[in-house]
């Protein structure tokens, strides 16, 4: 059965990047037919809280990233809790698990990624818990109601943004890392060592390679990492690569389609090749660049300044540009005051900063990284050095 006859943008996943590029397209005027298939049944939801207020507060309210109302007031089709199986490329359309096929001039994989799991052996399956979507963390929610003892595995932005909602609810919680320090993918060993000590002031447990058969507990949260959504784009033949590979314009290796979001592996000048971005940011800005693209035929390529929060308990930390190749760093601020950012330097020249609770130097740096001023080490670190003052050399 065929639903549709007039092709347009057919977007695959209903997350941050794909309902973004939704309204994108209306905002940048596209007129024609704009479908949203989302494997969820839920209205489309912002993801952040989900680790954060949502599980401290105990709060059962769920942030919408519009309301039901808007998408049918921009004329925008969203299928909920439809699976596309199939991309024909040829015939240019997509099957969808409920037989119908809908076609599409350009598609836009929108599939985000799968929270990874692993078995504890002394702890009930059903209590072994992701924190990725909403579902899960209403699971989560009704643990934390019940649990005394709380295992988090994984000492990431989710597994302790996770572990301070358990903390502050007075719940015993212990997080079990397999790295050395915490945060050790994303940021610099100042912040992992500093929110070490943050966390465990603030009644969280941090242990450094357990063994995780031996661990007891009411449940647990595994915060592991995600495994980038390709299946159907490796079946229709596209490049994939821990993830959807695009080219600079953020099209796969089919012109007619593009890949946006937590899915895509890109190349971008903040780092030595191409890599896959799992943030709002990402989504977001990678949602507005496709819709221009779309819209108006004008083939750019995308540049936007990669940064990123994480907000545990009262710490807020704040990334800006990819600093994992950095091999030199320097602190602006006092970290004993708990407001700092870290500096960081890839051969001598400043690729990002990490900043604790400083907002501020978070936003100077975006905007530095944003104009490509270049700042080297020696200039970061004569005296009276002034980042904003760089800005605007
Ligand atoms: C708990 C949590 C907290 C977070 N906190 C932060 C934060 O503080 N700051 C920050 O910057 N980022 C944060 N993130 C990351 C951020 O939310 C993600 O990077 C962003 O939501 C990715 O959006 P996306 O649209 O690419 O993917 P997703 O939001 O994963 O959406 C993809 C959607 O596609 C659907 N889908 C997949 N395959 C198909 C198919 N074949 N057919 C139909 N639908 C399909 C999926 O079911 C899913 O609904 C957080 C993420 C989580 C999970």
């Amino acid at each position: 059965m065929t639903t549709s006859a007039v092709p347009g943008v057919v977007i695959v996943g209903g997350g941050q990047a794909g309902v973004d590029l939704a309204f994108s397209l209306r905002f940048e005027q596209y007129a024609g037919p704009v479908t949203v298939i989302s494997a969820e049944a839920e209205l489309p939801y912002r993801k952040p809280p989900l680790s954060k207020d949502h599980l401290a507060l105990g709060a059962t309210e769920t942030e919408y990233l519009r309301s039901g109302e808007s998408y049918a007031e921009e004329s925008i089709t969203l299928r909920l809790g439809v699976r596309v199986t199939e991309i024909e490329r040829t015939a240019h359309t997509v099957t969808l698990d409920d037989g119908t096929t809908v076609p599409y001039t350009h598609l836009v994989l929108a599939l985000g990624a799968e929270a990874r799991t692993l078995p504890m052996a002394n702890i009930p399956a059903d209590k072994v818990l992701s924190l990725r979507s909403l579902a899960d963390a209403r699971k989560v929610h009704a643990l934390f109601e019940t649990a005394a003892d709380i295992a988090v595995v994984g000492g990431g932005f989710i597994g302790l943004e996770a572990a301070a909602a358990a903390a502050k609810r007075g719940i015993k919680v212990t997080v079990y890392e397999a790295a050395p320090r915490l945060m050790g993918r994303a940021v610099c060993e100042t912040v992992s060592d500093f929110a070490l000590t943050w966390h465990r002031e603030h009644g969280v447990e941090i242990v450094f390679g357990a063994d995780l058969s031996e661990i007891r507990a009411d449940g647990a949260v595994v915060g592991i990492g995600v495994t980038p959504t390709t299946d159907i784009a490796e079946k229709a033949g596209l490049q994939t690569d821990d993830g959807i590979v695009v080219d600079e314009t953020l099209r796969t290796s089919d012109p007619a389609i593009f890949a946006i979001g937590d899915c895509a592996r890109f190349p971008t000048g903040f780092a030595s090749g191409p890599v896959r971005l799992e943030s709002i940011q990402n989504a977001s800005d990678q949602a507005r660049h496709v819709a221009h693209e779309i819209a108006t035929g004008e083939c750019s390529g995308y540049a936007s300044v990669p940064w990123f929060w994480s907000d545990q308990g009262d710490l807020a930390i704040k990334m800006a540009g990819i600093t994992s190749g950095h091999d030199e760093t320097l602190v602006l601020g006092n970290v004993d005051s708990g407001s700092f950012s870290v500096l960081c330097f890839a051969d001598g020249v400043l690729v990002g900063a990490d900043s604790v609770n400083d907002g501020k130097t978070h936003m100077t740096m975006r905007r530095l990284l944003a104009k490509g001023v270049r700042v080297t080490l020696a200039e970061a670190s004569a005296p009276g050095f002034d980042l904003k003052q760089a800005l605007s050399a």
